[in-house]
């Protein structure tokens, strides 16, 4: 999985000539305190090695999916590889033409939010491989499988894989929950919100600049994937509000929470970045989430909304919206 024998000059050389992504400046104690960080937040669908990747493994050549034994099959096109298996009635092909399109369809707005979309000759010419598994243990199976060791999917309905090293971003994959595709599915946990969601992970992290100054908060990843995909209702219920208010600081990450509120880095993040929407507008929201890729969560902050406390803001917003009912706790890695 991880080869530290290429150097950099050598990656340089047969990347199609052009430069990976490359952070120069990943030091080992960086990479440990990202790898700690996300553990501590639950995230199973990052990593961070500390050796440089071989480029071969950026070709989709050698892709899991791409493996004879694995027993896929796929459709693609310039910028995305859906894996499916085959079946007698066409349903997972059928799922395969439906993910490939909805992923094509996503793109514009990833532009608008990120910046920029991240295409395959941005990440050394890898197409996004895109996984449908059709059972439950297939779908566990997979996501161990691309991470390089057992990881707990248990839960979630989506996850998408990358590795950080010196040679760039590497993603692995998105895999996906084969509930998510069920006619019957909640809007909330359907292919339509679970795709573009993941989609802004994949896209968030290539974009994200790993250093010393700059971790990624579970809130900030979690809720803006949730506001892309548009998930949440309205925050609701009057102890959510309080939670938001005693437990949700933007400067840290949410806390992980059991129960009534757990989860609250999804639906609080994403009703943080509804707030700034409505008051200050979209741009707002994507002027403060590109900052993130480079400046620390307290500079963004600052720089974004000057001279102004956000969560006071934030929690009397949500006052004056007379919130009733309960809160809704969803999942989604
Ligand atoms: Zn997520």
């Amino acid at each position: 999985m991880i080869v530290g024998a290429v150097g950099i000059s050598a990656v340089y050389q047969t990347a199609r000539n052009r430069p990976p992504i490359a952070y120069g400046n990943l030091s080992p104690e960086s990479i440990a305190k990202f790898n700690k960080k996300m553990a501590e937040a639950g995230d199973q669908g990052s990593l961070f090695v500390l050796e440089q990747l071989v480029l071969s493994q950026w070709d989709n050549e050698n892709d899991y999916g791409a493996q004879d034994t694995a027993g896929w099959t796929h459709i693609e096109d310039d910028r995305f590889i859906v894996y499916y298996k085959d079946d007698l009635n066409n349903v997972w092909k059928q799922n395969a033409q439906l993910t490939l399109r909805l992923a094509n369809e996503a793109i514009p707005q990833m532009k608008a939010v990120f910046g920029k979309y991240t295409y395959p000759e941005d990440i050394n010419g890898r197409k996004l491989p895109i996984y449908l598994p059709p059972t439950r243990s297939q779908y566990g199976e997979t996501i161990s499988i691309l991470y390089g060791g057992p990881t707990d999917s248990e839960g979630s309905l989506g996850m998408t894989i990358y590795k950080v090293s010196q040679s760039g971003y590497l993603p692995m994959g998105i895999v996906l929950l084969k509930d998510i595709f069920d006619k019957n599915a909640d809007f909330c946990n359907s292919l339509v919100v679970v795709l573009p969601h993941e989609l802004s992970h994949y896209v968030y992290a290539s974009l994200f600049q790993f250093s010393d100054d700059c971790v990624p908060m579970n809130w900030v990843k979690e809720g803006i994937a949730d506001y892309v995909a548009g998930r949440n209702p309205q925050v609701q219920g009057q102890d959510s509000v309080d939670f938001i208010e005693r437990y949700c600081d933007l400067k840290k990450d949410f806390p992980v929470e059991k129960g009534n509120f757990s989860n609250n880095q999804y639906w609080a993040g994403e009703s943080f970045f509804n707030f700034i929407k409505e008051k200050y507008g979209k741009e707002k929201v994507n002027e403060f989430i590109q900052s993130t890729y480079t400046i620390s969560i307290d500079s963004a902050l600052l720089v974004t909304f000057p001279n102004k406390d956000m969560h006071r803001e934030w929690v009397d917003g949500l006052k004056t919206n007379a919130p009733s009912n309960q809160a809704i706790a969803l999942t989604n890695e």
